[in-house]
């Protein structure tokens, strides 16, 4: 098994080769589930230009294999590895997955909520599904700034007192790369570090449901319930996903009254807030929105460029503070393309310490993180109120009026559409610019997303609107 070593230079350079196979990710799925796979990495060891990557599941080992295995070979040798470097990967039987774990007979938890006692974890092997946590997503990582402190200090609370009443379940929702995976596994951190016989099960809602279907088909659904229901912390990423199952969120619903019955601590993640999961039962809403509920924001500036310097803190070679204001100034919207831009400086920086890092030399390398960004900064969202009144002949004092004629409902959605789904705008934003609810805003996007579906013409009017400002309909964000 895994007892040879590793040098530091393979293992910087297995670091390195990993950071840029990253890099060159755009897709925020792509990254997230590389990043899992990843997690999933037990050990690695060199020897004789053969890199062996240990996963501590045999399912990951495969997947890795066939995924990851020519990509991270080229991330590899653009790092400087040799070229007749191979790699190779194996399950460690010996590495267990790091979530959940059993009670030692002699455990003593030091919690000071009496009421917080684990439970005897006894089958780790049921919990193979439940992806591992990542190390550096603590509370020591994670910049606070107005745009998250809400979030931050709910997240706090419950990682120092699981299980009350007032913040469980913990509900924390804000567009995608703000940080929600984050502050969600910072909590399970925390909760393994104060007391490690906690069980503690991390995974996506989408895991549950898969889960919940396979043991419907394997008639398993008896000790499903009883895995879900012999944990003592929940942690349930992108609870969005649980609206493509009806029958699934029954079984949630049992699962969450009984944990919380017996005041085991759950906490969920989503991209919307609670009462915007319209695909999601009413009464499981409610529960959501019985605990505490708290939202991240897109950072600003000062906080961008706090969690750059954080990013970048131990990197070598260091990255210049005049570059780091760069990346803080030009990239607005999403954390982790913050995050992918200065993986993608490090490691040009690595392989050339001489690059001068001059504006001209960051647009060009970052074209695919920056273009976007700076295209969007032109677009405001009373630009896109003119242009769509324009076009439909109409004001935009009857556009933010409350006149429902039909003639008016159009370009008002249409306009509320495009500013939400073309622009990086909070839904505040919108909302203020509108003078109207944030519901209304949803309602109104909701509606323009179904008919363009359907509608060819309305399809046309908005690639017509859409090209007055450069843009063309694949730009959406999300
Ligand atoms: P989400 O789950 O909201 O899509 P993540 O939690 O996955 O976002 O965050 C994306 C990346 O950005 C992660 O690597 C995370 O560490 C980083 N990140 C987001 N917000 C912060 C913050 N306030 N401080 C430090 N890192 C952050
Ligand atoms: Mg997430």
């Amino acid at each position: 098994m895994n007892n040879e070593q590793i040098d530091i230079a393979s293992k910087d350079l297995w670091e390195r080769a990993k950071m840029i196979y990253l890099s060159t990710l755009q897709n925020e799925e792509d990254r997230s589930q590389a990043d899992s796979y990843f997690a999933m990495i037990s050990s690695v060891t060199e020897k004789d230009n053969v890199f062996t990557i240990y996963a501590n599941n045999k399912f990951a080992a495969e997947y890795l294999n066939d995924k990851y295995s020519d990509k991270l070979k080229s991330s590899l040798d653009l790092a400087g590895g040799k070229k007749e470097t191979r790699l190779e990967f194996k399950y460690d039987p010996a590495a267990k997955p790091s979530l959940i774990v059993p009670v030692p007979a002699s455990a003593n938890p030091t919690f000071n909520n009496t009421k917080y006692q684990p439970y005897q974890a006894k089958q780790i092997s049921s919990f193979s599904s439940t992806l591992p946590l990542e190390e550096n997503y603590t509370f020591e990582e994670f910049v606070q700034g107005s745009s998250n402190s809400w979030a931050f200090a709910a997240a706090k609370g419950v990682a120092n007192n699981p299980g009350q009443k007032s913040s469980n379940p913990l509900f924390i929702h804000g567009g995608t790369g703000l940080g929600k995976t984050h502050l969600m596994q910072a909590i399970g951190n925390e909760l393994k570090r104060k007391n490690p016989s906690l069980s503690i099960c991390y995974l996506t809602a989408e895991t549950f449901l898969n889960e919940y279907v396979n043991a419907l088909q394997q008639k398993g659904m008896e000790s499903f319930r009883d895995k879900y229901r012999t944990i003592d912390v929940l942690l349930v990423d992108d609870i969005q996903f649980l609206q493509k199952g009806k029958q699934c969120q029954e079984e949630f619903f049992n699962t969450f009254n009984d944990l919380t019955w017996k005041h085991k601590q759950i906490v969920m993640t989503s991209d919307v807030s609670p009462k915007n999961l319209p695909a999601l039962e009413e009464r499981l809403i409610s529960r959501f929105i019985g605990g505490m509920v708290q939202e991240i924001e897109a950072p600003a500036y000062e906080t961008r460029l706090a969690i750059l310097k954080k990013k970048a803190e131990n990197l070598t070679p260091s990255i210049p503070s005049s570059t780091l204001e760069f990346l803080a100034d030009n990239i607005k919207s999403h954390v982790r393309a913050m995050e992918g831009a200065l993986a993608k400086v490090h490691v040009t920086i690595s392989i050339n310490p001489a690059q001068e890092l001059s504006h001209e030399f960051l647009s060009f390398i970052l074209k695919d993180f920056i273009e976007k960004e700076q295209t969007l900064k032109k677009l405001t969202i009373r630009e896109i109120q003119e242009c769509v009144c324009k076009k439909y002949g109409v004001t935009i004092a009857q556009i933010l009026s409350t006149d429902r004629t039909a003639s008016l409902v159009t370009p008002r959605q249409l306009a509320m559409y495009i500013s939400r789904k073309y622009t990086p705008k909070s839904l505040q934003e919108i909302a203020a610019e509108f003078d109207k609810k944030h519901a209304t805003i949803l309602h109104g996007v909701k509606t323009i997303s179904k008919r363009l579906d359907v509608e060819d013409e309305l399809k046309t009017v908005l690639t017509e609107i859409l090209a007055e400002f450069g843009y063309s309909i694949s730009d959406k964000l999300e």
